[in-house]
């Protein structure tokens, strides 16, 4: 059976050829095949890793990371080659700044008879020093809980068929990717494992680099949340105590372990089938939807509204944060105005903990919080504003917390991995700035012969569905208000928490005006919203935006 060595490497040339590279060229016995998985940011590191590579293992593969831009990522596209090109291969994986014995595969071989995988040991060495040595043996998943007992990326030494049996390394985990391939590994039936009892590899932190997985702050938090949600299903009582006493050895709280799960939270959005009617089906819904529009359009006319009072009112259970303006995309007709008037305006983490003490004191159950922007992951800080809005959860263990993300790109890839499990990620995967399925937001109902003169007070459905807004400019009816004070700079926001009497209805009666959302009035599906071009400007628009620039210049 054939031996790959699988190499990873992030963003760091000069280690790689002097740690990786030198350790599988220095091997006694010589795998059959080396494969780079390149997972570096720059189009110039993966040229010279490319380049080094060729000349170090003229008959190497070299890959870049097709998975998630994250080391699981890295090492699963080496693995998925390796599978694909040569099932039965064992494969063994080295980092590219740790390093392995001259004789780590000869050692390791020795074993392969028999056996899905073989552990050897481990030297720990933190900034060049040696602070332990860990000779694995007779491992379970239960030992996994309460540390690493030794099996690293680095000293992974399996069948490809059994680590992808497995499910491979986990692409959503932040860190402790290699303790859940162990545990996951370690619950196959049948699977035999060998140990080597010597210590042939040699891994490696440094405490001032960044690496490609965590060792510290809110991301190891993060990432230690994620994995005890992960598994918390098949952990005993004693494995739970275990796991929270060492993750206090990162200054993780025990507090964020009682939220680690979202299963009691208050529910999402219904989701409606996605399918476009078509025929006989589709004439008629879009026939019914236009009906309702009519009696909608009749509905906020001054003297039904009088009589009938208004057809929206605001809703105390559900709120939505802009933390930012800022967006890594820019669609048309975006209806935060981030293509139209561009701006890196944001919230700052005070404002949250403000709304969160304010919530608290005046006892407010949210059943819901979204998080928005913009794209909100393009904040500085939205790991920390996230951690704010746990500290709410805590108290209102229900409440839904969601983040709103385009999904678009690698940085926001990057970002999504960060989210604390108490939060429910909504990736509406957006693959260009089209705004597919987008109303046109700056169709102002004041320039539309059928809606000029409506009673804007009447708001419509978002903020019953969606719920009251906060961002850089205090509360709103909803987001969208916020966004269009943005631009009409009247600064009109609520800078306190509304009173539960506060109908908000004078800022509907001055931002709805504006908003191209008025004339749907309800919510309605992509399909039928596609028949509009987002991309419209009405007149209040055109000069909303041309005193925005000047004002802006
Ligand atoms: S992704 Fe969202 S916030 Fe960003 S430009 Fe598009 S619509 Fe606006
Ligand atoms: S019409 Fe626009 S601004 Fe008014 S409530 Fe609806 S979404 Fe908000």
């Amino acid at each position: 059976m054939n031996i790959y060595a699988l190499i990873t490497t992030y963003n760091r040339p000069d280690i790689l050829v002097e740690r990786a590279f030198n350790s599988v060229l220095n091997q006694t016995q010589k795998p059959h095949k080396v494969v780079l998985v390149d997972n570096s940011t720059t189009a110039v590191t993966k040229k010279t890793n490319k380049e080094n590579f060729a000349s170090a293992f003229p008959e190497g593969v070299y890959l870049e990371n097709r998975g998630s831009p994250s080391a699981s990522g890295t090492w699963n596209t080496g693995l998925d080659w390796i599978k694909t090109n040569d099932p039965d291969a064992w494969v063994a994986i080295i980092d590219d700044d740790d390093e392995w014995l001259e004789n780590h595969i000869e050692i390791c071989s020795k074993r392969m008879d028999d056996n899905d995988a073989v552990l050897s040991g481990i030297q720990v060495l933190v900034d060049g020093k040696v602070t332990e040595e860990t000779i694995p043996s007779g491992l379970s998943p239960s030992d996994f809980f309460a540390g690493n007992p030794g099996w690293q990326g680095s000293n992974t030494f399996a069948t490809v068929a059994s680590i992808m049996e497995a499910g491979g390394f986990d692409e959503s985990l932040l860190c402790t990717n290699d303790r859940d391939l162990a545990v996951r590994w370690l619950s196959l039936t049948g699977k035999r494992i060998a140990y080597t009892s010597e210590a042939t590899v040699k891994y490696r932190l440094e405490t001032n680099r960044e690496c490609l997985t965590m060792n510290s702050g809110l991301g190891k938090q993060t990432g230690l949340l994620q994995f005890f949600n992960k598994h918390r299903a098949i952990m005993s009582e004693l494995d739970v105590s275990n796991f929270i006493e060492r993750a206090k050895m990162f200054d993780v709280d025990e507090k964020w372990f009682k939220i680690s799960g979202q299963n009691n939270d208050y529910p999402g959005f219904p989701r409606g089938p996605a399918s476009i009617p078509t025929g006989i089906t589709g004439t008629f819904r879009k026939w019914t939807i236009d009906a309702k529009k009519s009696y909608w359009r009749w509905r906020v006319r001054p003297l039904p509204t009088k009589v009938l009072g208004a057809q929206f009112t605001r809703s105390r259970e559900f709120i939505e944060i802009d933390i930012t303006y800022d967006c890594n995309l820019h669609c048309l007709g975006c209806n935060r105005s981030c293509t139209q008037a561009p701006t890196k305006q944001q919230m700052e983490v005070g404002d949250v903990e403000n709304f969160v003490k304010d919530s608290l004191s005046k006892r407010i159950e949210w059943k819901k919080i979204r998080v928005l922007g913009g794209e909100p992951t393009e904040h500085p800080n939205f790991e920390e504003i996230l951690y704010a809005l746990g500290g709410y959860k805590l108290e209102y263990p229900q409440t839904r917390i969601e983040l709103v993300s385009n999904g678009y790109g690698k940085n926001v890839a990057r970002a999504l991995m960060r989210i604390p499990p108490f939060i429910h990620v909504e990736n509406t995967a957006k693959t260009s700035s089209e705004g597919v399925g987008f109303y046109a937001f700056n169709d102002a109902p004041i320039d539309d012969e059928k809606y000029k003169n409506s009673d804007f007070t009447n708001g419509c459905s978002n903020i019953e569905d969606c719920g009251i807004g906060l961002g850089p400019g205090g509360y709103y009816p909803c987001t969208l208000a916020g966004g269009i004070d943005r631009i009409m700079k009247k600064n009109l926001g609520r800078q306190k928490l509304p009173e539960s009497d506060d109908e908000m209805r004078d800022l509907m009666a001055e931002f709805c005006k504006m908003c191209g959302r008025f004339q749907d009035r309800k919510f309605l599906p992509a399909w039928y919203r596609g028949q509009g071009d987002p991309s419209v400007q009405s007149l209040a628009w055109k000069k909303a935006y041309s005193q925005w620039r000047v004002n802006n210049e």
